[in-house]
């Protein structure tokens, strides 16, 4: 269960979704509460807490001891900045929560060109006090045409600061309050799948363990050795929550939407479809409502169809059909040949 507390945030990130959608509104207190009843109630240990910016939430640490109160360990996803303020910290560490900090680069250059926002030294400082302070932590990249080439820096960077678990995420879409999609900062995901063949080895032997990777792209852009050595490396995670359907997203406005990158999008609303834990439950468990996750995540090829690999690939983050065309990109292979390059045509969507 993803919680969008906000939209605010103090980086100006060039590909952020959030700037798009932003209405600059906060998460009531009581929807939160909600909410976290909601996930206590269908047995969602870790709800993800997610901004725009978490800590600029003025109701973050009633929301962390209302959701300790009920069991709950929640995830914040945050970019780290203002735990660059130990006192910050050591006041959060009396709660029982883990830390997902986004990475938005590894030197002062781009951090400030990417966000806006110079100082990448706070985000250093911030994994200290996180790690002096005990909390649980991993940080997230996501791969972005700004990024991709430095896979193996933002990795190194995180694990000298010292960080256990890293975390790769492709960038999907992002939609804007018209439905209008934004895939600027998307890498091609051929291009995407060549650049992740060539890093790994290197980024896993110099890191070891806890290298992770959301690998939401269609898997036969990869040969099957390298998707079969990712899952013995245990590096290979996730799947999409709207393909399983077993993921909940509210925005600020708590209404419901299929996936965060289609904010301002929702399917349900708050006050209207549903107020209370209950009315949400019945509402989600409604035939067209289901309908809608079902239309979400339709076969993008026929090759899918009886790929014994889709149960795992789903054929990719379904979002990336809206800017790419399914038949140049996904081909079923027989065997352990990836797609030949001289296949792929280049070409998106008109
Ligand atoms: S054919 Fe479809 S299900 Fe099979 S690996 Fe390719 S994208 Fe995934
Ligand atoms: S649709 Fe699924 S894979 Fe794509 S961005 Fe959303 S959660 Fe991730």
């Amino acid at each position: 269960m993803w919680i969008t507390v906000n939209r605010k945030c103090n980086f100006k990130c060039v590909w952020c979704y959030a700037e798009e959608s932003s209405c600059g509104k906060d998460m009531k207190l009581e929807q939160v509460v909600i909410f976290l009843e909601l996930a206590e109630k269908i047995g969602i240990k870790e709800p993800i807490i997610i901004g725009g910016e978490p800590t600029l939430y003025p109701h973050l640490e009633e929301s962390l001891e209302k959701a300790n109160a009920l069991g709950l360990r929640p995830i914040i996803v945050t970019n780290g900045y203002l735990m660059s303020d130990n006192n910050y910290v050591k006041s959060l560490s009396k709660y029982n929560f883990t830390v997902s900090l986004s990475l938005k680069a590894y030197d002062a250059k781009s951090y400030k060109e990417f966000t806006g926002v110079s100082k990448i030294e706070k985000i250093g400082k911030a994994i200290k006090n996180l790690t002096i302070n005990k909390i649980n932590f991993g940080i997230s990249i996501t791969i972005s045409s700004i990024n991709v080439d430095n896979l193996y820096d933002m990795a190194i960077f995180s694990k000298k600061n010292g960080a256990e678990i890293i975390s790769f995420e492709m960038c999907a879409p992002s939609f804007d309050l018209d439905g209008n999609h934004n895939s600027e900062y998307m890498v091609h995901p051929s291009i995407l799948a060549d650049k992740l063949i060539k890093t790994y080895k290197n980024i896993h032997d110099n890191i070891g363990g806890g290298v992770l990777y959301h690998l939401s792209q269609p898997f036969c852009l990869y040969p099957k050795d390298f998707i079969d050595k990712m899952k013995k490396d245990n590096a290979l995670y996730g799947g999409c929550h709207v393909f399983s359907r077993d993921g909940i997203v509210f925005d600020e406005n708590g209404d419901l939407l299929l996936c965060n990158c289609l904010c301002g999008n929702p399917v349900g609303k708050f006050g209207v479809d549903y107020n209370n834990v209950d009315t949400f439950i019945n509402y989600w468990e409604r035939e067209e409502v289901i309908e809608l996750n079902r239309r979400l995540i339709s076969y993008p090829s026929a090759d899918c169809v009886d790929c014994e690999q889709y149960k795992e690939c789903g054929g990719g983050c379904p979002l990336m059909w809206f800017s790419y065309k399914p038949e140049t990109i996904i081909k079923r292979r027989s065997g352990n040949e990836r797609i030949s390059k001289e296949k792929i045509q280049y070409q998106c969507c008109p």
